[in-house]
């Protein structure tokens, strides 16, 4: 291909077929609960700055693309911030109803990998293999469901060859040293998505030690030599070498999910400069939109600080979990700020995480053990359903959807004390928690809450130590636990009885 290929960036239109498709599957994936089906996903798409209703192009699957991790290291709570984000946003669309096809890259091959690889004496697959496998163990952790298909960089270098080649031939890239680099002077689009002038493009370009003289300061680096013969290089026409970060993504993108993303997420850092190479490399090959909508998450502070470890407020999940903190609280703080504010985490901010887990867990206990007369009470609960839906839809505010969950515990609370809530009104709300956990996964485990009877024996036998014991203040508090999950009990000469309010 020659000549600057005439981009058109527009958008689609909702498919016909959106609502029809919406409806069944919504209402089905809400618990059964109907919600209102018209309401749309409103995302902001970096690229306009501007909020949009966002449907698949198909108006059936969703083509997502994920910047993944660089495996040098364990991932830190900022890094777990960005996919905990990306994995509500995954649940959300498939609430819709639409299939998504996920794909999220590993970057098992960069400067540090290799470096560090080359300190241990591993090759670069043995050195970022144990972080790979601990990256999706901690994942796992945080409840954030495993992408559809996962591309190690190192699997697809054909593809990165192939699009560095075309790039040459259509003059968007040229050789300088024995690397290939990209010009971004032929691609006018470029600074469009971080809205950043050329002046400014200058000013933020680095230029690597191991980089050749460049045309232009801020030109990229798509192929890079190796520096000696220890680096892992592999064999391309345009000379032996590795690529550079950004081609990876195009190159596994496209391959995977065409020429036309739906989406692209990655954190607010990946805007400039890995974002916007990347549509700059795509773009000039196939002269079509490389992403609809480009979806950015900002960043997490610690004590309002960045991360750094010189500061010693770098954080990984393991160092949080070393402390004895509950995995669900830590994707239940990441999760309460919507993902486009900045995400201050204190270890206040920790504990006021779990205290809010365990006011689910005391109401779903109490729910569940509660004695109910027969019939219905529906206005208790009507709103709920459709407020949780649509503050998602309002660009995945998180904040605002965990505001209905505890207004609905508060009017339930109070509902329960005046004994106004009834059998099927149990149902439905259990019902309405399953979904909220389906979609947030911060719903402490059902089956814990649900098997009441075996929670209470277990409760009343550590009590009945206590006394034994004589450690009676831990007994009153036993009992008091109880009481406030509507349990009362009775020593008798025959041992403790309990029965419920
Ligand atoms: P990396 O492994 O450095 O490529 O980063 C993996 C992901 O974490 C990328 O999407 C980054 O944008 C994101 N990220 C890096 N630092 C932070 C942070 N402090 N808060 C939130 N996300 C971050
Ligand atoms: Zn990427």
């Amino acid at each position: 291909m020659s000549g600057q290929p005439s981009i058109s960036l527009q958008y689609a239109r909702i498919p016909p077929c959106y609502h029809a498709h919406l409806d069944d599957t919504y209402i089905r994936r809400s618990g059964g609960i109907a919600v209102n089906p018209t309401e749309m996903l409103k995302l902001t798409n970096t690229l306009t700055g501007s909020q949009e209703v966002f449907a698949p192009l198909d108006g059936s699957t969703v083509r997502m693309y994920t910047c993944g991790p660089t495996v040098h290291n364990h991932a830190h709570i900022g890094n777990l911030r960005t996919y905990v984000f990306e994995d509500i946003l995954r649940r959300h669309l498939h609430s819709k109803g639409w299939a998504l096809k996920h794909v999220m890259n590993i970057t098992d091959i960069d400067d540090k990998i290799i470096n560090r690889a080359i300190e241990a004496g591993q090759d670069i697959k043995t050195y970022a293999e144990p972080y790979t496998r601990a990256f999706f163990e901690d994942c796992g952790k945080l409840r954030i469901e495993r992408p559809d298909i996962i591309t190690p960089a190192t699997d697809y270098i054909p593809e990165m060859i192939d699009l560095v080649q075309r790039l040459l031939d259509a003059g968007y890239a040229y050789p300088e040293g024995d690397s290939i680099y990209y010009r971004i002077s032929r691609f006018p689009n470029y600074g469009r998505l971080s809205r950043l002038d050329r002046r400014e493009l200058k000013i933020g370009a680095r230029i690597d030690a191991d980089e050749y003289e460049k045309e232009e300061p801020s030109d990229f680096v798509l192929w890079k030599a190796p520096k000696n013969e220890k680096e892992p290089h592999w064999q391309a026409p345009f000379g032996a070498g590795r690529p550079g970060w950004h081609i990876e993504c195009s190159a596994m993108a496209m391959k995977q999910l065409g020429e036309t993303l739906d989406i692209h997420c990655g954190g607010v850092d990946n805007i400039f400069p890995h974002h916007e190479n990347e549509i700059a490399q795509s773009e000039a090959v196939t002269g079509k939109p490389f992403v609809r909508f480009w979806v950015h998450g900002e960043h997490l502070l610690v004590e309002g600080e960045k991360m750094a470890k010189s500061k010693g407020n770098f954080y990984t999940l393991r160092d949080l979990l070393e402390r004895e903190y509950d995995p669900l609280a830590i994707r239940y703080l990441l999760v309460s700020v919507p993902y486009r504010k900045q995400l201050n985490f204190t270890w206040d901010g920790l504990v006021a995480a779990q205290r809010s887990l365990e006011r689910i867990k005391e109401f779903l206990f109490r729910l569940n053990t509660a004695r109910l007369g027969p019939g219905s009470n529906p206005q208790l609960d009507a709103e709920a359903a459709a407020a949780f839906e649509n503050a998602l839809d309002d660009d995945l505010n998180t904040a605002q959807a965990l505001a209905v969950v505890f207004d609905l515990i508060r009017k339930c609370n109070t509902a329960l004390s005046d004994a106004v809530v009834k059998e099927d009104d149990r149902k439905r709300i259990f019902r309405f928690f399953q979904n909220v956990d389906e979609r947030l996964a911060i719903v402490p485990p059902m089956e814990a809450i649900v098997q009441g009877d075996e929670q209470i024996e277990s409760l009343i036998a550590n009590r009945n130590e206590a006394r034994r014991k004589r450690d009676f203040a831990s007994a009153d508090l036993i009992r008091q636990q109880l009481l406030d999950r509507g349990v009362v009990i009775e020593d008798t000469r025959e041992g403790t009885k309990w029965r419920r309010k």
